[in-house]
């Protein structure tokens, strides 16, 4: 399958391959069962996304290429039902490359104790300030979608009250690898929380100094290439 001819053919074809398997990696890292979905930008305008399917089930051959508002341009199947929070994440922020939809489970559960998550591992400082959508429910509209990139304004990431998260990043690889990490400094939060008794604060989180200079320290094309390997050899095992 062929998305665009001409010189843009081969990115185009090696960023399917990318997509399918961000899919597959959320999948394997255990983010989502049988919804969810990981998308990338595929030029001005428009983007890649699995057809209506597991992540798990993501292949090249199986993704669509679709427009901001919503429109399939490309590629045979029906599409997610939540795309709309891919195509108005990247109408509202240009610079954004990758979006996660992701139902993570610690992501749920600490959504729903009225907190967001907060770094207190070096995996969590790149994420930034993490707020929360409060409206239960899918994403299924236009309205929406513009409401949920509005929640996510500037941010990394997101959560969704009662649903999961999203991540955007440059690349769907960062994305990706920062759903993981979003999954784990959730899990972390949960860990300590409940070794805390339920008493937020008593964790030591990472002050406004570390979480600037960790976050430095993480969010570099060197040890993100290097989560991608591990996520990507990981799910492919
Ligand atoms: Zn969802």
């Amino acid at each position: 399958m062929s998305y665009i001819h001409g010189v843009l053919a081969k990115t185009v074809e090696s960023l399917a391959a990318d997509v399918a398997l961000a899919n597959r990696i959320v999948h394997g890292q255990g983010l989502v069962t049988a919804f969810g979905h990981v998308s990338a930008r595929a030029g001005e305008g428009r983007f890649l996304i699995p057809t209506r399917a597991s992540p798990a089930l993501a292949g090249a051959d199986r993704l669509l290429l679709m427009d901001l508002e919503g429109n399939v341009l490309e590629g045979e199947g029906t599409p997610n039902t939540e795309f709309w929070i891919h195509a108005r994440i990247y109408a509202a922020r240009p610079d954004v490359g990758g979006v996660v939809h992701v139902h993570s489970p610690a992501c749920v559960v600490i959504g729903q104790l009225g907190q967001t998550i907060r770094p207190l591992h070096n995996s969590g400082a790149p994420l930034g300030e993490v707020p929360v959508y409060e409206r239960a429910g899918l994403i299924r509209s236009r309205e929406l979608g513009e409401r949920v990139a509005a929640t996510l304004g500037q941010g990394r990431a997101m959560l969704l009250r009662g649903h999961g998260a999203n991540v955007a990043a440059s690349d769907v690889r960062m994305a990706t690898v920062l759903a993981c990490w979003l999954e784990e400094a959730a899990a972390y939060q949960e860990r300590a929380l409940a070794a805390a008794g339920g008493d937020a604060s008593r964790i030591r989180f990472f002050d406004a100094e570390e979480k600037e200079r960790v976050a430095g320290e993480l969010y570099q094309p060197s040890p993100l290439a290097r989560a991608w390997e591990y996520f990507a050899t990981r799910s492919e095992a």
